[in-house]
């Protein structure tokens, strides 16, 4: 097995019933062999998996850790699962930032994804004072190592390498940046896992139609996990088809 190529939308708190004409322009261009994965907000999921009927896989953007219980506004694993989602992003920049997710609650929570049998979308990503400082290495293996649940697989897990500067400004690192990150973070997982060299590695930080053939191309680079340019079709149509 290598690493599955994949490129992987988030709608974050964006979208609504109408938008879901965007994956029907998506899917009328879409060409056989590719995974795509788009992760609505919530309460899109049900109505787009019916839309998609399995043309694309449709993902949640955060679980909770427990199966089920008193977490007022929060949404279990195995209800993503039964609303058609197959995937789910965790440990996204915005959700550590937001809502102060450690790596522990991140492992956590993907531990409840795994045993809702979802595949989880794991985001590490060093801030810009931490690039400055020269802690990039350093920050993205304690992340790892803290965010990722030793009940990973190359078949339940991909991870996203998504430096915070770099989320929705319209910054990218340069190629051979990237490929250093994906490398360790190839090295890293190979090391600690059976299959660990075959999980898919997304870059994900302001990838657009103009750039995504130039950083698909770098060493370790299987795939994006794409913000703002996953919302219409027009933009990430080409992202797709760049993959
Ligand atoms: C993201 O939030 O995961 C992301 C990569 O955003 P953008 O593509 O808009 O930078």
């Amino acid at each position: 097995m290598t690493a599955r190529k994949l490129a992987a939308g988030n709608w974050k708190m964006n979208g609504d019933r109408a938008a879901l004409a965007e994956v029907d322009a998506l899917l009328h261009g879409l060409s056989e062999g590719c995974d795509v994965l788009i992760c609505p907000p919530a309460v899109l999921i049900a109505a787009m998996a019916d839309r998609v009927q399995g043309r694309i896989a449709v993902g949640g953007q955060d679980c909770h850790a427990k199966p089920s219980g008193a977490h007022t506004g929060d949404i279990a694993a195995a209800q993503l699962r039964d609303a058609g989602a197959s995937h789910v992003i965790l440990g996204h920049s915005e959700r550590r930032a937001d809502h102060r997710e450690t790596d522990a609650d991140v492992a956590a929570k993907a531990i409840a994804a795994h045993d809702a049998g979802l595949v989880t979308v794991i985001c590490v990503g060093e801030t810009d004072a931490q690039r400055d400082a020269g802690e990039t290495l350093n920050v993205i293996a304690t992340q790892l190592a803290g965010s990722v649940p030793d009940c990973a697989t190359a078949n339940n897990t991909v991870v996203a390498y998504e430096p915070v500067w770099a989320i929705g400004t319209g910054r990218t690192p340069t190629n051979d940046q990237i490929a250093e990150v994906h490398a360790m973070m190839r090295r890293t997982l190979a090391d600690r896992f059976d299959d660990g060299a075959d999980v898919s590695l997304l870059y994900g930080g302001s990838v657009k139609p103009g750039n995504a053939t130039e950083i698909f191309a770098i060493a370790d680079v299987d795939g994006a996990l794409v913000g703002g340019a996953s919302l219409k079709a027009a933009d990430f149509g080409p992202i797709v088809a760049a993959l």
